[in-house]
């Protein structure tokens, strides 16, 4: 008699069966439709930065000013040198006028858009005008434009509080990341290092960096930035590193085989 269970109510097993395959079955459908609604979300991402990248593009191109050989002679000569060092195929390079310091590209189809603030034709010689252009080339170059589009996409997936934090904060790192790469094609474009850190120092500067008290006051403030933890915190949540980093990892290129061999 011990042992015996003959005395099962007939079709627990079946009905035991029946739920396992039943909860398999409703992950495997919740599975595949997260996964369609994923791809949707991030095909349309990818859809609506193209859109805004296309229309963006056409209101500079009616509006922005073009640099021609018989109007900027020398710019011309420097977007060339940074061309042919960088290879970013199809470009065109805007200025914006403006008095800002900055500098930006965007596209994803070709070809893809330089902007250069005119503000920096104030500020820079044509070394760090190199290294600025350089930069903004080398992120056309390693695809940072679409994969920024993608990614971001994919980031930006619907998902848990939690998870979508953790998520903006690794395509943060990422976007630092690119940062660097973009800022070793701004040294390979320009080719002097000194030239690539007083750039990124005049852009904290402004015109107090046409002076040498203005470039060393800036540099003090620079140099400032990461002994504090809110420095670090307000870099994990920046898309660009800290400046002090940047510079330290320019003169760290610099120094490398790996540069020597690339010039
Ligand atoms: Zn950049």
């Amino acid at each position: 008699m011990a042992g015996d269970t003959s005395y099962r109510y007939p079709g627990e097993h079946l009905v035991l069966a029946i739920t396992v395959v039943a909860v398999l079955l409703v992950i495997a459908l919740t599975a595949t439709a997260t996964m369609c609604t994923s791809v949707v979300f991030v095909g349309m991402a990818v859809m609506i930065s193209f859109h805004a990248s296309r229309s963006a593009h056409r209101q500079l191109v009616e509006r922005a000013q073009r640099i021609s050989s018989e109007s900027n002679p020398e710019i011309v000569s420097i977007i060339q040198t940074c061309k042919n060092r960088i290879q970013p195929g199809d470009v065109e390079v805007f200025v914006a006028p403006t008095r800002q310091l900055n500098a930006y590209t965007f596209g994803l189809s070709d070809p893809k858009a330089v902007v250069l603030y005119s503000g920096l034709f104030h500020v820079m010689d044509k070394d760090e005008l190199s290294f600025i252009l350089g930069h903004e080339l080398g992120h056309v170059r390693l695809g940072h434009t679409w994969l920024n589009s993608l990614i971001g996409g994919m980031a930006g997936i619907p998902s848990p509080s939690s998870a979508s934090a953790l998520l903006m904060l690794t395509f943060l790192w990422w976007n630092r990341m690119c940062e660097y790469s973009a800022d070793r094609a701004g040294l390979l474009a320009c080719q002097k290092p000194e030239k690539a850190i007083s750039a990124l120092i005049k852009l904290v500067a402004g015109e107090k960096g046409l002076t040498h008290e203005g470039m060393a006051l800036a540099y003090s403030q620079i140099d400032a930035e990461d002994d504090t933890v809110m420095g670090s915190i307000n870099e994990a949540f920046g898309s660009h590193p800290m400046l002090i980093r940047r510079i330290q990892q320019i003169r760290r290129f610099a120094a490398s085989d790996q540069y020597e061999r690339l010039v």
